[in-house]
């Protein structure tokens, strides 16, 4: 049986990959930093939840002390919790999407590395975006190109970056980053664009689900490696 944690899996295309993974046997902890929706959200799936916020050390290392105790390894991590973080263009807000969206991939993986070790086929798959490609954003071919998301962007080729780091420092361990597609979740919902969340969760998922010979160090989406 596999122990998969996804991060803010209380919703959306983390709750989507949730799913999938139960339905695939997996042993799915929902990081979810509030306690109810958490809640919720795993008794709806037959997952379990645990109360991680990927902005606060104390949150990231309890919960996966939990998961320690509780089954002893992990075999997947999702890093999935992420922010647009539009509001504004200034410091607070350049802290806060890079908090959430780089510094909390570190926080929780680093805290995973002992757990993921002890699996025999670990791996991480990070929800990152296209929006942090620096193909993506200077072709004027693509949708990318016409999106001001500066902290968004940044904070996201930050997230891609960090997953290849890992991936050269840890050759036991599959490190990718994905591209699910562009979703309609409550991220998106003020621009009214998107697909199912369903269906983005099956590329998270197809990452997730690597054989022990699968890819490290990539950036993929659905049709597979997607230029940097
Ligand atoms: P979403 O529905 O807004 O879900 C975001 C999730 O992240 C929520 O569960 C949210 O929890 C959680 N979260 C935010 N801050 C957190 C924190 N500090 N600690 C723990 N959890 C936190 O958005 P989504 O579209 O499913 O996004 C999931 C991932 O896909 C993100 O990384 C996003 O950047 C990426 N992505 C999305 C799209 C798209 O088109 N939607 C495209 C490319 C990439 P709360 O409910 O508590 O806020």
């Amino acid at each position: 049986m596999t122990t998969t944690l996804i991060t803010g899996a209380n919703k959306g295309i983390g709750f989507e990959t949730a799913k999938q993974l139960v339905e695939l046997g997996h042993t799915v902890y929902i990081g979810a930093r509030d306690t109810e929706r958490g809640e919720k959200a795993a008794a709806d799936i037959g997952a379990r939840f645990v109360q991680l916020d990927v902005t606060d050390d104390a949150s990231v290392s309890s919960a996966l002390a939990r998961i320690g105790s509780d089954e002893g390894s992990l075999g997947v991590l999702v890093n999935n919790a992420g922010i647009l973080a539009n509001e504004a263009l200034d410091g607070p807000a350049a802290l806060r999407a890079f908090d959430v969206n780089a510094v909390g991939f570190v926080r929780v993986t680093e805290a995973a590395l002992p757990l993921l070790r002890k699996s025999a086929n670990p791996t991480v798959v990070t929800v990152s975006s296209s929006m942090g490609s620096f193909w993506a954003v200077t072709n004027p071919d693509r949708a990318e190109y016409r999106m001001p998301l500066a902290l968004y962007a940044a904070s996201k080729a930050a997230a891609t970056m960090l997953t290849v780091q890992y991936a050269k420092a840890n050759p036991g361990i599959k490190f990718n980053a994905v591209e699910p597609g562009t979703t309609a979740t409550d991220m998106t919902a003020a621009f009214g664009i998107g697909r199912s969340a369903q269906d983005s969760a099956k590329v998270v998922v197809r990452l997730a689900t690597l054989g022990v010979d699968g890819p490290t160090g990539t950036l993929q989406d659905e049709s597979g490696v997607l230029a940097w």
